[in-house]
C-alpha cells in the first residue's frame, strides 16, 4: 500500500521515543528519513508477543468470546515465529524447554509488556482511540558484559488493533485484512490524531 510505509515509520518513531522517554527500552536511536530508522541491533527472541484488553480476532475465534468484550483483565500471549508454521500460539513451558527464551528473560518480556500497555493505552485513550491489542517484538541487547531484554520492531495501525472510542471505527490493518478499504486514511487520521503528521 503506497505510503504506509511512511505513516507506519512516523508513527513507529512517536511511540517508541515516548517509551524511551519512560525508561522502557527499545532499540529505537532515531529515524533517519521518509522510510528509514536507525536501530541498535539485537538478537531477536523468537517470540511474537500478543497483549490484549478487548476480545478480537483470534481470540474470539478460538474462545467464541464476541468482538469487543472487554476482558476481565488484560492477556498476554506467546506465538512462535515460524512462518512456514503460521505463528503457532505457544506456552511459556514450550518457551522454556525449546530454549527460545529463559524464565527471568520471560518475566522482564512480561513486565515489559504490562508496561507498554499501560502506556500504549493511555496514549491512545487521550486521542480518543481504544487499544484493543498488539504484538510486539524483543530482542537480546548486548553491551560489554551485558544483556538485556529491549523493545524491537515496530508498533503501528500493522500491528495494533486500534478502534474509535465513540464509533468502534477500525483504525488499523484490520481494514485491509477484512476488505473493507480506507487503510492510508485510517493511518493518517491515527498520526493526526497523535499529533505526528500534519494534514500533508
Ligand atoms: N498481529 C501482528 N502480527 C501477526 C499476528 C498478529 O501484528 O503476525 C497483531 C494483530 O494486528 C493484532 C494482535 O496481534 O493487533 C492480535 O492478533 P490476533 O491473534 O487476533 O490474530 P489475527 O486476527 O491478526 O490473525
Amino acid at each position: 500500500v503506497d505510503g504506509k510505509g511512511v505513516l507506519n515509520n512516523r508513527i513507529s518513531e512517536h511511540i517508541f521515543t515516548h517509551l524511551n522517554q519512560i525508561g522502557i527500552p527499545t532499540h529505537f536511536i532515531r529515524r533517519l528519513n521518509m522510510r528509514e530508522q536507525l536501530i541498535r541491533e539485537v538478537e531477536i527472541i523468537p517470540l511474537e508477543v500478543v497483549v490484549r484488553n478487548v476480545a478480537a480476532g483470534s481470540l474470539s475465534q478460538r474462545l467464541g468470546i464476541p468482538e469487543g468484550e472487554l476482558l476481565p483483565r488484560s492477556i498476554i500471549e506467546f506465538y512462535y515465529k515460524k512462518d512456514e508454521l503460521d505463528d503457532p500460539m505457544v506456552s511459556e513451558e514450550h518457551i522454556t524447554a525449546f530454549g527460545w527464551a529463559s524464565p527471568p528473560e520471560i518475566d522482564d518480556i512480561m513486565s515489559l509488556a504490562v508496561r507498554i500497555n499501560d502506556f500504549l493505552s493511555g496514549l491512545f485513550l487521550g486521542v480518543g482511540i481504544r487499544l484493543v491489542d498488539f504484538k510486539i517484538e524483543l530482542g537480546r541487547l548486548f553491551e560489554g558484559d551485558m544483556m538485556r531484554i529491549v523493545l524491537a520492531d515496530e508498533i503501528s495501525p500493522d500491528s495494533c488493533r486500534l478502534w474509535d472510542i465513540k464509533t468502534d471505527e477500525k483504525m488499523d490493518k484490520d481494514r485491509f485484512r477484512r476488505d473493507m478499504g480506507g487503510l492510508l486514511e485510517a493511518y493518517r487520521e491515527v498520526a493526526n490524531r497523535l499529533g505526528i503528521m500534519n494534514e500533508n
